[in-house]
């Protein structure tokens, strides 16, 4: 414990931070205490006050969510994180966030009603409002939420490309009343597989705080100058996020068709 609470001390995390971890337990480990004392020594690192948010995104939608049950696909830190007492899910048949701390409740609460799922004011950008850190732990910035919610400041023309089919038909979902309802996804999230670039021009301009978590290498940086980095980038050209273009990505090709239809 007081060797993880050390790696996130280097790393800058501080009582009262606010901050959206996307994680890799098989890089982390191994750790005296399991995966558990790594949610221990974040919690403990930004108390008193602090919010801790996670992704419990899912990879497929056959089944209906469920906001009480429905597993996390994000690793295993996230799935122990929403079986915690006092942590707290949005609403959301996707993208689904987990937030504990003292503004978890205003946090999630801005998936209800069907909101965009890492848009202006989901609860990523909740987050950097608050001016939340970014916290990656043994995973790169194809794991980067953050950087979908600036593609959303931004207005990237491929906002409306859904990932895949399944992710353009209406999804299934209890709401907090436990009835049944069926929604679309609005602004579905496209590909992250480019998103090292932004490492590269952040790592260029002296805004990541690298260190380690337990194994793993770990990156901390601040979500509203990773928004900039992003706004920048995008402006000099709105491709600048996707695949190259022989990668073979099925997503990249379409969103590059609707850069070139507002170019
Ligand atoms: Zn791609």
């Amino acid at each position: 414990m007081t060797t993880l609470l050390n790696d996130l001390r280097a790393l800058g995390i501080a009582p009262s931070d606010r901050v959206a971890l996307h994680s890799s337990w098989h890089a982390i480990r191994p750790i005296e205490g399991g995966p558990e004392a790594v949610i221990d020594a974040l919690q403990q690192a930004m108390a008193p006050g602090g919010t801790l948010l996670m992704p419990a995104f899912r990879d497929h939608l056959q089944e209906p969510f469920q906001v009480e049950t429905t597993p996390s696909n994000c690793g295993l830190l996230t799935e122990l994180f929403r079986r915690r007492p006092g942590v707290q899910r949005s609403l959301h048949v996707s993208h689904s966030a987990l937030a504990w701390g003292d503004r978890a409740d205003w946090i999630v609460s801005a998936h209800e009603e069907g909101r965009t799922a890492l848009g202006v004011d989901s609860p990523f950008d909740r987050l950097a409002q608050l001016g939340g850190k970014v916290l990656l732990a043994g995973v790169g910035f194809n794991r980067n939420s953050m950087v979908h919610v600036a593609e959303a400041h931004f207005g990237v023309p491929y906002r409306n490309v859904a990932w895949s089919e399944e992710f353009a038909r209406p999804v299934d979902y209890f709401d907090r009343a436990g009835v049944r309802r069926a929604t679309t996804i609005a602004e579905c999230p496209g590909c992250s597989e480019g998103f090292g670039v932004v490492e590269l021009r952040m790592r260029r301009d002296g805004l990541l705080r690298d260190g380690k978590l337990g194994n793993a290498p770990a990156m901390a940086m601040l979500a509203r100058d990773l928004i900039a980095a992003v706004k920048k980038m995008l402006a000099e050209s709105k491709t600048a996020l996707l695949c190259p273009e022989a990668s073979g990505c099925p997503y990249c090709p379409k969103a590059r068709a609707a850069c070139a239809l507002v170019a």
